[in-house]
């Protein structure tokens, strides 16, 4: 009788970790790296573990952040695709990466808010939590060392960082990812309580669109049980509130998209 061959369980970050090093990186930051895709106008998204909150001031690393990211942000750009709003996402290609549309980011953080909370409440003094009588959407310029600060339209149109078309545009999209998103949100038990979205431009000859870019995920939107107000977000680390995957975790099996363990278990021979 032939004795079975033993299955070597291959480390999957140590494959993952080879095939990157042959990709050629094109931007490193807090959350994400970036990795020419396999065809021209394709970037690889890597989601990393690493978490920073406070401008990188506060740093740590949460096992199975990224994966999670990663799964979440797939599932909202595919939901807003099929309603209609284009996004730079094409496809997850592992656990914790996926392949989307290169494109050129416009440097603001578009922020769209349905309650108070961050710093919003700090800059106006209204209590975290007060429901807005409306959405409001706040832009900020995307410059780390000065540490993203709020801007006007008047800003962005004095300094070209959009034309007044792109922002007409931009104030649609971000409209209907707050209105997606939110009613995905609610259909779990969770309040949107603000968000925050880039926009790229994709050029497709002499043409320029705009997409919603980089990833939708619970670091970039705050998140709270609509029953018990529980904290489902970044602010978790931000605050010391518990464990961060835990409450990813949370998000995505309520969402239906819990990751399938990479390990397998296993399997009785009889
Ligand atoms: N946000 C983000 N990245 C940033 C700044 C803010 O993803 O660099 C998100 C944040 O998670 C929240 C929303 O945008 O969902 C509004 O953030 P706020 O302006 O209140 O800033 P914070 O209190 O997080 O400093």
């Amino acid at each position: 009788m032939r004795t079975p061959k033993r299955r070597e369980s291959f480390p999957l970050d140590r494959l993952e970790g080879s095939l990157m090093a042959r990709r050629k990186k094109i931007y490193e930051g807090k959350a994400k790296i970036l990795y020419e895709g396999p065809e021209p106008g394709t970037i690889v998204q890597y989601f990393k573990d690493d978490a920073t909150a406070f401008n990188a001031e506060k740093k740590d690393v949460i096992d199975g952040k990224g994966v999670l990211n990663n799964r979440l942000s797939e599932f909202f750009m595919t939901g807003l695709a099929q309603i209609g709003v284009p996004t730079h996402f094409i496809r997850r290609l592992n656990m914790r990466e996926q392949l989307v549309r290169s494109c050129e980011i416009v440097p603001l953080e578009v922020i769209v808010r349905n309650y108070a909370a961050g710093s919003m409440s700090k800059r106006l003094g209204v209590d975290e939590g007060t429901q807005l009588p409306r959405p409001i959407v706040e832009y900020c310029y995307k410059d780390d060392a000065l540490g993203d600060p709020l801007v006007s339209e008047e800003h962005i149109a004095a300094f070209g960082w959009a034309s007044q078309q792109d922002m007409d545009d931009i104030l649609s999209l971000a409209l209907r990812v707050n209105d997606f998103m939110s009613g995905v949100m609610y259909s779990v038990g969770i309040r949107l309580v603000d968000f925050k979205i880039e926009i790229g431009r994709v050029y497709e000859g002499d043409y320029q669109r705009l997409v919603v870019a980089d990833e939708i995920s619970p670091d970039s939107c705050r998140l709270w049980d609509i029953e018990t107000g529980q904290k489902l977000d970044k602010d978790v680390f931000r605050r010391d509130l518990g464990s961060l995957t835990d409450a990813y975790s949370e998000v995505a099996r309520r969402l239906g998209v819990l990751p399938k363990s990479n390990v397998s278990k296993p399997t009785l021979i009889n």
